[in-house]
This record gives structure tokens, C-alpha cells and sequence, in this order.
């Protein structure tokens, strides 16, 4: 950014002035990035605020390290392989295991479900789509009132999807409910043939069927694995299935969502397939 030719040669106790219109919190984080000597960008989280900064004045200035290592930090929480998305709207475990507010699983930035919206602008000012699938997603996960007015961050800045991405959300939102039934289309097949209280068992899948039925149109989260079983089926829960149809039904439940693939998400929100030259960034 030095290296930029300056408009005029004001000094300061004999030092180049330089103006810049970035906030002192953008420019003190940039500078720490610039002239930290410790590995402390390259290996610890970081918050998703130093990423943003890396992003933005990475790209303003050119400053290729700091971009790239902000992309490849965004990759990994918002990858392009659905098997290594790990959020709390995909591995069960991370509702119960992890900081309330952290949505992303071991992920080498430390950021909140709202970020999301952010990151979504990200990929669409510094085309980056290869990010937008998963962090639509998650977008999608959002309470309405913050679809549609947009997040208050801790700067006060209001951030907000732009009102084509805001559709995109609320249309998916149907054809994920319809995935989400399709998980668990095995309930309709009844006990496992190889059930040993097959009476018991299907009493308590009827029951949970109709918990289904009144409870699973408030959800639009397919992707999110088994462990759901145990909170969405008050019965499986309860443990009231015998230990054959509670293992055959979390591996249906299971390989019904490994089944979901990229090609099918990228069109649940209206977006075209990558090109190579995108998908190489
Ligand atoms: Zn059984």
C-alpha cells in the first residue's frame, strides 16, 4: 500500500503522511498483519472481523498473502465438499459440544450463524462463489426477522443480503423441507424385518410419525446428520425402539443425507455451476 503513488508529500515529524479512508480498527489489524512477526495469522483462529479486514484491504491494496490466506481461511468454514461442512446445521454433536455462539466446527476462523450474511456478501464482491452454496445455507438457517432486516454487528454496522440473495433463502427453504421429509421416509416402512419387539416398535414409530407430521414443517435443515433422531422422535429418544430398528434407522437417516449432493444445493438456490477458472481460485 506504500508503494501506491500518493496524491501530495505531506510529512509528520518527518515521516511520509499517507491518507487513507479505512477505520483505525481496519488499518491497526492490517498493520498487525503486515508487521507481526509471530505465526499468529498463519495458525491461530481468528476472529471473523481480522478476516474481513484481510479480505477487503488484502484486495484494496493488493496485498496477495493477506487475501489469499483470507480465502483459504473461508474455504475451509464454507468448503465446496458438503463432507467437510461442519456447522451446527450439519453435525448434530456441534449444538451440545461446542460455545453457543461458535457455528462452525474446528474451523480456523471464530465466527457467529449471523456472519454468514457477511460472507455471502464476500463471495459476491470479490467473486468468490465456490463459498456462496454452503454459506446460503446457513443463511437460510436464519430467523426471518434477520433475513430480512439484516444482522447489527458489534461495530453497529447493520449487514444485510442483498434482496435477490433474500429470495434465494426463502425459496430454498421449501425444496430443504422437502429433503429433510425424504431423510425420513423410512419411518413409513415400518419395524426392521429383523425387529425383536415389532409390536412395541411400530406403536412408538406411530407415534413419532405424527410428532413428524405436526413438528417437521418448521425445519429446513437436511443436511444435519442422525444425532437429530434422539430431539426430533420423542420415542427414539426415549429409547422405546429396540436396538435393531434404532441402528437401521440412524444408517437410512445417515445415507439418505450422504446421498445429498453439491450439484443438487448449488440448484435448491438458483446458482450456476462454477467455472473452472472460479473453481481453481
Ligand atoms: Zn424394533
Amino acid at each position: 500500500m506504500f508503494a501506491f503513488p500518493q496524491p501530495h508529500e505531506e510529512q509528520m515529524f518527518d515521516c511520509p503522511v499517507v491518507p487513507v479512508t479505512d477505520s483505525p480498527e481496519d488499518m491497526a489489524t492490517m498493520l498487525a498483519i503486515l508487521f507481526d512477526s509471530s505465526s499468529r495469522y498463519k495458525n491461530d483462529i481468528l476472529q471473523f472481523r481480522e478476516v474481513s479486514t484481510m479480505l477487503r484491504l488484502g484486495s484494496k491494496y493488493q496485498v496477495e498473502h493477506v487475501r489469499s490466506e483470507a480465502i483459504r481461511r473461508l474455504k475451509i468454514c464454507f468448503p465446496d465438499d458438503l463432507s467437510l461442512y461442519a456447522t451446527r446445521h450439519t453435525r448434530y454433536r456441534t449444538i451440545e459440544q461446542i460455545h453457543v455462539e461458535a457455528y462452525c466446527l474446528n474451523a480456523p476462523i471464530s465466527l457467529i450463524h449471523e456472519d454468514c450474511i457477511s460472507v455471502v456478501n464476500f463471495a459476491r464482491s470479490f467473486d468468490l462463489p465456490t463459498l456462496l452454496p454452503t454459506a446460503l445455507y446457513a443463511c437460510a438457517q436464519l430467523p426471518v426477522a434477520t433475513l430480512l432486516q439484516g444482522y447489527t454487528g458489534t461495530d453497529g454496522a447493520v449487514y444485510k443480503l442483498s434482496e435477490p440473495d433474500i429470495l434465494r433463502c426463502f425459496r430454498s427453504q421449501r425444496l430443504l423441507r422437502d429433503l429433510l421429509f425424504l431423510n425420513y421416509r423410512w419411518i413409513l416402512n415400518g419395524p426392521s424385518e429383523t425387529c425383536i419387539q415389532r409390536s412395541e416398535c411400530r406403536y412408538h414409530m406411530t407415534a413419532d410419525m405424527a410428532h413428524l407430521w405436526d413438528t417437521l414443517h418448521f425445519h429446513h435443515d437436511p443436511l444435519i446428520d442422525s444425532g437429530r433422531l434422539w430431539a426430533d422422535l420423542p420415542n427414539f429418544g426415549a429409547g422405546r425402539y429396540c436396538r435393531v430398528c434404532s441402528a437401521q434407522f440412524a444408517r437410512a437417516y445417515d445415507s439418505q443425507v450422504a446421498g445429498i449432493d453439491w450439484v443438487q444445493l448449488r440448484s435448491y438456490f438458483n446458482l450456476p455451476q462454477p467455472t473452472e477458472t472460479q473453481e481453481g481460485q
